[in-house]
């Protein structure tokens, strides 16, 4: 099943995405983070697994990687309504050039003829030997939750049933890197916590792949080695609005 996220009731942070670039990388605000994905129920990216030989090494594509954090960032009330399916509401109109999203300056986005790259890259995963398994996990997109709101797939734990598709077990851990340039601190501390959800005591569950509504593809991400910056004080305003309360209780870590 699907659930909704109300919309933030907060102004978004608009600038010019132009005020701060990616033609620079100073020392502060600029790195890369070495992750490992591990995931909590069994994950299937169908279209890329199920064209691989049996004993192939298994990779995640970074684009997944990249638009799974890109929508923890919108649904944190730091993102226009640039990919909400419906009319969104009039605080979340899709952003310009001079009036720029968090999400659309970390992420980029495409206006008429021309774009902006963003300041994050996601790297695809290393290729890792899979111990695969086979579920019945249904391809059909599920009902969409009633009303408006960012669409969440809550974490919970799947239903196995032996079936058809292939899928990389609980457990199975995927290293990637990603590449910030020239961040503010709150886009910073906002991009951070997107990617660990993890901050004092709070610790929270993705969701990637197929079967997401079924609880397929549950995983968390972890920092290696990581001597970076601490998520900043700038976090503390999208963690008390209404938003959060909601992102908070449907990814619980099953
Ligand atoms: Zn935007």
């Amino acid at each position: 099943m699907s659930e909704r996220i109300p919309f933030t009731t907060q102004p978004l942070s608009r600038k010019p995405c132009s005020a701060n670039g990616h033609d620079r990388r100073p020392r502060t605000g600029s790195g890369i983070w070495r992750c490992k994905l591990t995931t909590i129920t069994p994950l299937t990216i169908h279209a890329l697994f199920r064209n691989l030989a049996e004993n192939e090494n298994a990779y995640l594509p970074g684009s997944s990687l990249r638009g799974m954090v890109r929508n923890v960032v919108e649904m944190l009330g730091a993102g226009c309504g640039r990919f909400y399916d419906r009319p969104s509401p009039p605080l979340l109109a899709t952003c310009t050039r001079d009036a720029t999203c968090i999400s659309c300056r970390l992420f980029g986005f495409v206006e008429s003829d021309s774009g902006w790259a963003g300041k994050v890259r996601f790297e695809d995963t290393v290729t890792v030997p899979v111990r695969w398994e086979r579920h019945m996990v249904p391809t059909q997109r599920p009902p969409q939750a009633p009303g408006s709101g960012w669409l969440i797939f809550p974490c919970t734990r799947p239903q196995l049933e032996p079936g058809p598709i292939r899928c990389a077990p609980a457990g199975t851990e995927f290293r990637f890197r990603v590449d910030y340039t020239n961040l503010n601190p709150e886009e910073y501390a906002v991009l951070k916590f997107a990617l660990t959800l993890t901050h004092g005591a709070i610790t929270l569950c993705h969701t990637l792949g197929y079967g997401k509504a079924l609880g397929f593809g549950a995983c968390k991400i972890e920092l290696l080695q990581d001597r970076s910056p601490a998520i900043g004080p700038e976090i503390t305003t999208y963690l008390n609005q209404l938003p959060f309360e909601a992102l908070a209780n449907y990814r619980r870590r099953p």
